[in-house]
């Protein structure tokens, strides 16, 4: 796949497409990322991330004719056996907020050494003629005993890597290590030159 002109973050939370842009521009990306545009709610109905990420970025890709880029993330808990995983944003409940689900899962490790977790995420690019390509990343880390930091969203704030949760360290930092960020390198990582990306300088 060649790198699309214009691309839309298939999501509605504005917590996920903040972050995706801003490892965009990091990743100093050609298209040009459009912003504003709505769509019609998308049901998650698959079982796979990937299943997911893919039914997202179709349904918006169609009805924007936009490339669009979907993320689906789970977290994989070790003494969960993997859980909650694709149902981690509705850990806690159908409609669960962030503090809900960090609550819950708090709850349900209660005193356990055993704390190893991973974050997964799939990106899927779709582009209106239908040609569609993913990548993987994931970020291990361990759950801490208790809520620390302000920044970023849903279970950053018990998310430690090397003691520090994904709260504590900074936008600039999480962007760099996370499971999206490695997603996202390895999904533009797979792109050809196309007509958004910069033109080869005619002199040299
Ligand atoms: P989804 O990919 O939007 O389905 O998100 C799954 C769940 O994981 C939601 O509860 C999100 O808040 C949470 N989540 C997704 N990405 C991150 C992240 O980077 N850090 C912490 N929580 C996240």
């Amino acid at each position: 796949m060649r790198v699309p002109p214009r691309i839309v973050v298939a999501s509605q939370n504005p917590d996920k497409i903040a972050e995706v842009e801003a490892v965009l521009r990091a990743l100093d990306i050609a298209s040009e990322v459009e912003r504003g545009l709505s769509w019609p709610p998308v049901e998650e109905t698959e079982d796979t991330l990937e299943g997911n990420a893919l039914v997202k970025a179709r349904a918006v890709a169609a009805h924007t004719a936009i490339a669009a880029l979907a993320d689906d993330t789970g977290l994989e808990v070790d003494a969960l056996g993997g859980a909650p995983g694709v149902r981690t944003a509705r850990f806690a409940g159908p409609a669960a907020t962030y503090e809900a689900n960090v609550a819950k899962l708090l709850e349900v490790l209660d005193d356990r050494a055993d704390r190893g977790a991973t974050f997964r995420t799939v990106v899927a690019l779709v582009t209106p003629d239908g040609d569609e390509i993913t990548a993987h990343g994931e970020l291990a880390g361990t759950i801490a005993r208790e809520p620390r930091g302000t920044g970023g969203f849903g279970y950053d704030p018990v998310f430690e890597v090397d003691g520090v949760t994904l709260a504590e360290m900074g936008e600039a930092a999480k962007n760099r290590i996370s499971h999206r960020a490695r997603a996202l390198r390895a999904l533009l990582g797979m792109l050809e030159p196309g007509s958004g990306a910069p033109t080869e300088d005619p002199g040299s």
